[in-house]
């Protein structure tokens, strides 16, 4: 289904973007539907549908785009902060299915709310323990 990816369509250049940085393993370029001005997309250069589906080197190279494009949002945009975002699948609201991360600059006051969490679960200690011990099989 590569054909068929507009992500992968950004890599291979058969779709024109906004390139702000790569590296062997992945990109990063400007998302054409912002949420705030520089907002940012970070990719493996090969597809992946989602965290489940890249390979660890992708993720490692993807984690370092991600710092260098948040150092520049910060440095070059004079954002004060930065949100790092991904859906991994239908049940987190993924729409597009080529891995991605969004990186959105953010300034203070800026009116955005990309952290819409008010509620919070209560867990028994057991419940924490049980969850906790899944997890680390
Ligand atoms: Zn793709």
């Amino acid at each position: 289904m590569k054909h068929e990816c507009s992500f992968c369509r950004i890599v291979e250049g058969k779709i024109p973007s906004f390139k702000i940085a790569e590296n062997e393993r992945a990109l990063a370029f400007l998302d054409i539907a912002p949420t705030a001005k520089g907002t940012a997309l970070v990719i493996p250069k090969f597809h992946a549908n989602d965290i489940f589906g890249v390979t660890e080197k992708d993720i490692e190279a993807i984690g370092l785009l991600i710092k260098q494009v948040s150092e520049k949002m910060r440095k070059n945009l004079n954002a004060n902060g930065v949100n790092i975002l991904n859906a991994s699948g239908k049940a987190a609201q993924q729409s597009v299915y080529h891995l991605h991360f969004h990186l959105i600059p953010r300034f203070e006051n800026d009116g955005l709310n990309a952290w819409p969490f008010k509620k919070t679960l209560k867990l028994s200690q057991k419940e924490f323990e049980k969850i906790a011990q899944k997890l680390k099989e």
